[in-house]
C-alpha cells in the first residue's frame, strides 16, 4: 500500500459523505456503514467483508483529523483521482491495477489504515525535501482509535454485563513483519527511483516530483510477495476482547477503553476503544437515569379504598401500600431498586399508577355505579374549572 494508492482511493465515496463532511457526519457515516458491513453480522459474504475493510481503511484516514489533512492535501496537489490520468500522460489508460497485480498486490480492499500514514508521511516529507528514505518509517506513531458498538439487553444495561467483543481491524502481518515480502526473501531497493519512492519529471519549465510508479512511492520493490497478505504487509486481523460495561450505562452511550485500540508502532501507545452502548427496551420497566419506572394499572376501588399492591422489580418482588384517597397518575418510590452504581450511588423503582377503565361493564357492576354516583352527587372533582365555565358563561 503506498501514497499513491491513498490518494488514488476515493476514500470520501467509500464513506458516502461529501469531502467537505465534518468529522461528525463523517464519523455518523462509518458508524452505519460499519454495523451494516460488520463480518458478524454478514457471515461467509464476501462482498460485504471486502467493503467493511474498504469502508474501516477509509475512515482509518478520514476519521482521523491529521490523516485526513495531509489525505486533503495530497489531493488538491496530485488531483483526487487524478494520479490515474497523470502518469498516463494524459489519459492515456495506464492502468495501475495491472502493475500491482504484475508485483502481486491483490488490489482492492485487502490493505488497512495501519501503514498509510507512515508511507505517506515519508513520501510527502520526501517531495517536501525532507529527511531521507525511511526517515519516517521508524518514528513511533500512537495507534488509531477503534470504534465498536454493542448491544445490551435492558437488565444488563442497568446491572452492568461483560460482553465479549470480536474487532476486525488492519494489522502488521505476522508472516512478513509488514515487508510485504515471502519469508526468507526481502524487498528489493526501487531501481527506477534509487528508493526514494520519487522520480522526477518535467513540464514546460518546471520540474516536479512525483511518487514513482515502479515501486507505488515506497521506494521498495517486492518480488516475491508475502502469501498472507499478498504483499500489502498489512492483513485483517480479528481479536476478541472481553469487556465489562459498567452498571447503569445509558442507550447510545459511548464508553472508552484507554489502550484498547490499535497497536501503536514503534513503540508508541495503542489507541482507544470506544464502544457504543445499544439497549434494547424493556416491555414492561423504563428508565429515568439511575431510577426506574413502571406503570402500573389500578382499579377505581383500589385508589379509593385502598390496597397492598405486589409489584415486581428487576430481582424479585415488593409490596406496595396504596392508601386510601389516592390520585390517579401518583407516583409512589420504592427505595434502592433502581440502578446501583459502582460507587454505591443507588436509584430508585419509580411506580405510576394508573386507572384502569373496563370497557365492558357488567349490568351489576353498572346499577352499583350509578348508585355510587348519585350518592356522591355532591362530589365536584374539578371545581376550578367549573369556576372558569361560569366565568366565560357571564361574559
Ligand atoms: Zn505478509
Ligand atoms: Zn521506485
Amino acid at each position: 500500500m503506498s501514497a499513491r494508492d491513498w490518494i488514488d482511493k476515493d476514500f470520501y465515496r467509500e464513506l458516502g459523505v461529501s469531502s467537505d463532511a465534518s468529522d461528525a457526519e463523517v464519523k455518523k457515516a462509518y458508524r452505519k456503514l460499519a454495523r451494516e458491513l460488520h463480518p458478524d453480522a454478514n457471515p461467509g459474504n464476501a462482498d460485504a467483508e471486502a467493503r467493511f475493510k474498504a469502508v474501516s481503511e477509509a475512515y482509518g484516514v478520514v476519521g482521523d483529523p491529521e490523516k485526513r489533512k495531509q489525505y486533503d492535501e495530497a489531493r488538491s496537489m496530485f488531483g483526487a483521482g487524478g494520479l490515474r490520468g497523470g502518469f498516463g500522460g494524459g489519459g492515456a489508460g495506464f492502468d495501475f491495477g495491472d502493475v500491482f497485480n504484475q508485483q502481486g498486490f491483490a488490489g482492492g480492499a485487502g490493505a488497512g489504515g495501519g501503514g498509510l500514514g507512515d508511507l505517506f508521511g515519508n513520501l510527502f516529507n520526501r517531495a517536501r525535501g525532507g529527511g531521507g528514505p525511511g526517515g519516517t518509517a521508524t518514528r513511533p506513531r500512537r495507534g488509531a482509535d477503534v470504534e465498536t458498538d454493542v448491544r445490551l439487553d435492558f437488565v444488563e444495561a442497568v446491572r452492568g454485563a461483560t460482553v465479549p467483543l470480536r474487532l476486525s481491524s488492519p494489522s502488521t502481518c505476522d508472516t512478513c513483519h509488514g515487508s510485504g515480502a515471502r519469508p526468507g526473501s526481502s524487498p528489493k531497493t526501487c531501481p527506477a527511483c534509487g528508493g526514494v519512492g520519487l522520480v522526477s519529471r518535467s513540464q514546460g519549465a518546471f520540474a516536479f516530483s512525483e511518487p514513482c510508479r515502479d515501486c507505488r512511492g515506497t521506494g521498495r520493490i517486492v518480488d516475491d510477495p508475502c502469501p498472507d497478505c499478498g504483499g500489502e504487509g498489512v492483513n485483517t486481523k480479528t481479536r476478541t476482547l472481553t469487556v465489562r460495561i459498567p452498571a447503569g450505562v445509558e442507550d447510545e452511550q459511548r464508553i472508552r477503553l484507554a489502550g484498547q485500540g490499535e497497536p501503536g508502532r514503534n513503540g508508541a501507545a495503542a489507541g482507544d476503544l470506544y464502544v457504543r452502548v445499544h439497549v434494547t427496551p424493556h416491555p414492561l420497566f423504563g428508565r429515568s437515569g439511575d431510577d426506574l419506572t413502571l406503570k402500573v394499572p389500578v382499579t377505581f376501588p383500589e385508589l379509593t379504598l385502598g390496597t397492598t399492591l405486589t409489584v415486581p422489580t428487576l430481582d424479585g418482588v415488593v409490596s406496595l401500600q396504596v392508601p386510601p384517597g389516592t390520585t390517579s397518575g401518583r407516583v409512589l418510590r420504592v427505595r434502592d431498586k433502581g440502578v446501583v452504581r459502582r460507587d454505591g450511588k443507588t436509584g430508585h423503582l419509580l411506580v405510576t399508577l394508573q386507572v384502569a377503565v373496563p370497557t365492558d361493564l357488567p349490568d351489576a357492576a353498572k346499577a352499583a355505579l350509578e348508585t355510587y354516583a348519585a350518592a356522591t352527587a355532591d362530589f365536584n372533582p374539578r371545581p376550578d374549572l367549573t369556576a372558569l365555565v361560569q366565568k366565560a358563561r357571564q361574559t
